[in-house]
């Protein structure tokens, strides 16, 4: 087995619905391999429609019991549930690196911050308060009170194995819901690992089930249309997130949906340039520029600009790229083959339009999905790097000349979820925050999420907010109710 691990059963291979270890109905596997080298991972069980009835209906039956318990009963199992993740940190970033790709001491990060979910809405989910409402006829009271929302299907991406699950289970466990979970296929092990510590936490059968497979649309058609299913909630592109839209149309589900980015990240002419180059370094190739919310595109004043891409390139030449588990990767590969491709045809259609590469600019010779970190001068918004997701280390670097351009080259995008900018003037630091369309802002700083933020985007990149004291609002209802006669 290509994958060692301290403790060998967090290493699952069989989908885990209703509290059990399945292979599925018909016994089909799909494979998992390492980006960093093609290496065969697993085979891991390819389940379908049917399974995923199966386990809405097994979420539908355990979410009586669950749902009746006090809130502190639920807040306690994830607790332990997180206590065990971060018990088993090590084994779980072992799964994701060989899995994912990105360097070991990123995955370990993940593992610490897909953990602080678990342990914030065992706290949070104490906290769901209603409201007495004052009626125009004095014999009446109005009630507001918060419900779960019932059984929850969950569609997640690969960039985050972990975090991207723990944001929606734990909210949803919290308020008493069950929650059917598809991980996306390249990233299946780190999702039956988390199912794995969560039955060692505790968690009774049927609150979380782990639908694996490789029909996508098969199984998010099964979530989307069955009735049971009362809410959908995704991470991941906003093609998939629309469409997923489309189908809970029919049966009225609610949905969250945290889709692509397009970040800016403007950088003014009196902004700390030193920070504001690490900012943007950290932003653009953290996870080699695979998370939704890293920096699409740098947008910089004319008077700092060659200051600014001088530093950037002489810090992006020093990046070490490579195998996730080698001490010295600071970047790992991009997740497929097609991700390579994909990127390479955005740098090169900019280069055919006028671009000019500064470093990188090719994939990188030899095995693995590895493709070059990447700066790019000479850019306009016409390019598809200025208006499309590029997914990876490619940095293109904009020129602008007044404050109110910068803030129209921000917003001219479809999408509004993270951004980002660098100045040390006060009044512009609230102007271009309450000008830019989007729907989280990181004033002088770029690494902004955390379990206590509220995580989420405007636009087409999405609705809902995942994290905070908000987080929960996705999982619950509000009934209201009427307490009549009260003059007798
Ligand atoms: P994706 O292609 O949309 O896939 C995401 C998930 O959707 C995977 O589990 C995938 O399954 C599934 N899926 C694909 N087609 C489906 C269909 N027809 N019906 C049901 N499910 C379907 O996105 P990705 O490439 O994995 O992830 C990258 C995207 O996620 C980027 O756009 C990124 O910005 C976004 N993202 C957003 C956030 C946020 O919080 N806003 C966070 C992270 C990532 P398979 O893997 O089996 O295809």
């Amino acid at each position: 087995m290509a994958i060692q691990l301290n403790d060998p059963g967090l290493l699952k291979t069989q989908a885990y619905i209703d509290g059990n270890w399945t292979d599925g109905f018909e016994g089909k596997t799909f494979a998992v391999t390492n980006p960093a080298n093609g290496e065969h991972l697993a085979d891991v069980a390819d389940l379908g429609a049917a399974e995923t009835r199966q386990a809405i209906e097994a979420a539908s039956r355990a979410m009586k019991e669950w749902r009746a318990l006090s809130a502190a009963s639920r807040s306690a199992v994830l607790e332990k549930w997180h206590a065990l993740l971060l018990e088993n940190q090590e084994d779980l970033a072992i799964l994701m690196t060989a899995e994912q790709g990105k360097p070991m001491f990123e995955s370990r990060g993940e593992v610490a911050y897909g953990a602080s979910y678990l342990k914030w809405f065992a706290e949070e989910g104490k906290r769901v308060y209603g409201d007495i409402i004052p009626t125009p006829q004095t014999d009446r009271r109005g009630i507001a009170i918060k419900q779960p929302v019932g059984v929850v299907a969950a569609i997640t991406p690969w960039n985050f194995p972990n975090a991207m699950i723990t944001r929606k289970v734990a909210p949803a466990l919290a308020v008493g819901c069950a929650i059917v979970l598809k991980p996306a296929a390249e990233t299946p092990l780190s999702a039956l690992a988390l199912a794995e510590l969560a039955e060692r936490a505790g968690l009774p059968a049927g609150l979380f089930s782990v639908v694996t497979g490789s029909d996508a649309p098969a199984i998010g058609g099964e979530m989307t249309s069955n009735p049971t299913v009362k809410k959908v909630t995704f991470t991941g592109s906003t093609p998939v997130g629309k469409l997923l839209m489309r189908q809970c149309a029919d049966t009225v589900k609610r949905t969250s949906m945290e889709l692509g980015g397009n970040a800016p990240v403007i950088i003014f002419d009196d902004a700390d340039l030193d920070q504001a180059v690490a900012g943007a370094l950290v932003s653009k190739y953290r996870n080699s520029g695979q998370t939704c919310i890293c920096a699409n595109r740098l947008i910089v004043q004319e008077g700092i600009y060659d200051a600014f891409v001088e530093k950037l390139r002489a810090a992006v030449a020093e990046f070490s790229i490579g195998d996730g588990f080698a001490a010295d990767t600071t970047h790992g590969p991009l997740i497929t083959e097609k991700a390579v491709r994909d990127v390479h045809a955005k740098v090169s259609s900019a280069v055919e339009e006028g671009a000019k590469v500064v470093i990188g600019g090719e994939p990188q010779a030899g095995a693995g999905n590895f493709y070059q970190p990447t700066i790019l001068t000479d850019v306009n918004p016409q390019m598809r790097v200025f208006r499309e997701e590029i997914f990876g280390p490619v940095a293109p670097v904009f020129k602008f000349s007044t404050e109110e351009e910068a803030i129209a080259m921000a917003n001219d995008t479809e999408f509004g979820l993270a951004a980002y900018f660098y100045t040390e003037n006060m009044g512009r630091m609230w102007r271009v925050a309450e000008g830019v369309d989007y729907g989280m802002v990181g004033v002088n700083e770029t690494a902004i999420s955390s379990e206590v933020i509220p995580f989420g985007g405007v636009k087409e990149s999405g609705q809902g907010r995942e994290g905070s004291k908000y987080g929960l609002d996705d999982y619950l209802e509000t009934k209201y109710i009427c307490m009549g006669g009260l003059n007798r």
